[in-house]
């Protein structure tokens, strides 16, 4: 019932050339992918246009790393919805810890964006997390709760992913105990008015902890950072056991 979707997002690697190169190494890779699992790619805006020509008739979606709220405008350094559909995007990050770190986003800000990727038809891949802080501190389901309150204000939940990536697991090499993750990803399906939103985990996916992630019942895919770089590392994730 519930959708399985593996993402990449590249951050802010990859040139257009590294990503033709990384194509190269990646597709033969998805011919024994299960048919129902889906693949999503969330490189630079830079790179888009390229990789919307080069994914044409392969079963990768593409995704975008962040949309503005406005439809266009005078929001310089920004990248409007219609843009992106344009391109064939699918799927856009949303309210990403290192957007909320270092780009002052907010729950509101995530909200107004969230609401415009979904106008112009995009799915949009809401994250949500703790710092170590606040996990110490034993403020994290308190901290979820109200990303999600806030965050989901007249937000259509039947064209929603969410993406729980703990902040301290991210890039450290720490990954969230595959259990611990599915208690919190339970507690926020316990939040959502729609059971069946696809709700995945980020931080530190690799090859070799993917098929424990996987396993949990409530996990319904992977948010994946660095591992998504590299062809073979990424391959290996999406044909998870
Ligand atoms: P890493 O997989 O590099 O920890 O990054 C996770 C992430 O932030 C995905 O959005």
């Amino acid at each position: 019932m519930r959708k399985i979707v593996i993402a990449g997002n590249w951050k802010m690697f990859k040139t257009q050339a590294e990503s033709s190169e990384f194509l190269n190494g990646f597709l033969p890779h998805l011919e024994d992918t299960p048919s129902a699992r889906e693949v999503v790619l969330c490189p630079p805006f830079t790179d888009l246009s390229l990789l919307s020509k080069s994914l044409h008739g392969s079963r990768v979606n593409l995704g975008a790393q962040n949309v503005h709220w406005e439809e266009n405008g005078a929001y310089t350094g920004e990248i409007a919805a219609p843009m992106l559909t344009e391109l064939g995007v699918r799927y856009v990050i949303v309210g990403h810890s290192e957007r909320r770190q270092y780009f002052g986003e907010t729950d509101a800000t995530v909200n107004l964006r969230l609401k415009a990727a979904q106008k112009y038809g995009l799915t949009p891949i809401l994250c949500v997390g703790e710092t170590k802080q606040q996990r110490d501190e034993k403020k994290t389901e308190k901290l979820i709760s109200n990303q999600l309150e806030k965050g989901l204000v007249d937000v259509d939940q039947t064209n929603l992913v969410i993406a729980y990536e703990p902040i301290w697991a991210i890039g450290t090499g720490e990954t969230c105990e595959a259990k611990e993750a599915n208690r919190v990803i339970g507690l926020i399906r316990s939040q959502l008015t729609n059971p069946n939103v696809t709700i995945q985990y980020g931080g530190s996916v690799k090859p070799n902890n993917i098929d424990e992630i996987m396993a949990q019942p409530e996990i319904d895919g992977a948010l994946v950072g660095g591992a998504s770089l590299e062809a073979d590392s990424f391959a290996k994730i999406v044909n998870y056991q």
